[in-house]
């Protein structure tokens, strides 16, 4: 028999970078349907999966707004694009049998749900994988905070943030090889020394809500249900 999940429900932070593989733009069908198998695995071991998914690759609205563009419309420009990718998402999702609900903070009735919160509760009881699109639904607010939010909500027992590397480090891992890896650090910790984790909206959020933040590489195969078995390499935030 397998061992009792670690975890009964968490949500999973993917940015739209990092679906966008060794592309310039877009979605890369094949990145896309690595983080599907990954959730899949995850759901395997028992745990509730839900998803945020960012707009970055797509649409960015802050950078909008520097070439002039009304920052509000750029933000809801930028709101669209992660409905983009929660849809693709949806279908990686379902092409390997993975029943899902796109969810939007930003009704739009013939595409997805709307979100409500008790809806995608019981989504995920009935072992559905809830992807939220839209972000807050908000202008000014990220996918990261996006993510808190509704982590707190769905009364997740932790964030898990996709990234790049399998951890926050406290340089540049990539640009430097000596960059040290932190196993463990306190929300307050990552707000003071501005570590780049997730914006600090977010990481109030959570440290409001007690959700612990874990940092770990969606590029390893199999990394997702590893780190929910508290194995591999990733770094932890809490209190
Ligand atoms: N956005 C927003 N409100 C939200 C979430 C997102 O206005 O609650 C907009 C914002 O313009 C942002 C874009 O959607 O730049 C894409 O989201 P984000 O930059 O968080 O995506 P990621 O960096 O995770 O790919």
């Amino acid at each position: 028999k397998a061992p009792a999940p670690l975890y009964r429900r968490v949500l999973l932070k993917i940015s739209g970078e990092a679906l966008m593989g060794d592309q310039d733009f877009g979605l890369d069908p094949s990145m896309v349907g690595r983080v599907a198998a990954e959730v899949k695995e995850a759901l395997e071991t028992g745990v509730q999966v839900c998803l945020v998914i960012g707009g970055g690759n797509i649409f960015r609205g802050v950078s909008a707004a520097a070439s002039g563009m009304e920052r509000t419309t750029a933000d809801y420009m930028g709101m669209l694009a992660t409905v983009m990718n929660a849809l693709g998402m949806q279908s990686a999702l379902e092409a390997i049998g993975v029943p899902t609900r796109v969810l939007s903070a930003i009704p739009m009735q013939t595409v997805c749900e709307p979100y409500i919160r008790r809806r995608a509760v019981r989504h995920m009881e009935k072992g559905r994988v809830v992807i939220f699109a839209a972000g807050t639904g908000n202008p000014f607010f990220t996918t990261d905070t996006a993510a808190a939010l509704r982590a707190s909500e769905m009364d997740c027992d932790a964030m898990m943030k996709g990234t790049k590397v399998d951890g926050v480090y406290d340089s540049d891992p990539v640009k430097n090889p000596a960059a040290v890896r932190f196993e463990k650090l306190s929300y307050m910790d990552v707000l003071s020394r501005d570590l780049k984790v997730m914006d600090a909206s977010a990481i109030t959020l959570s440290r409001d809500n007690d959700i612990p933040i874990i940092v770990f590489s969606v590029q390893e195969p199999g990394g997702l249900a590893r780190v929910l078995r508290g194995e591999g390499r990733y770094t932890i935030v809490t209190d």
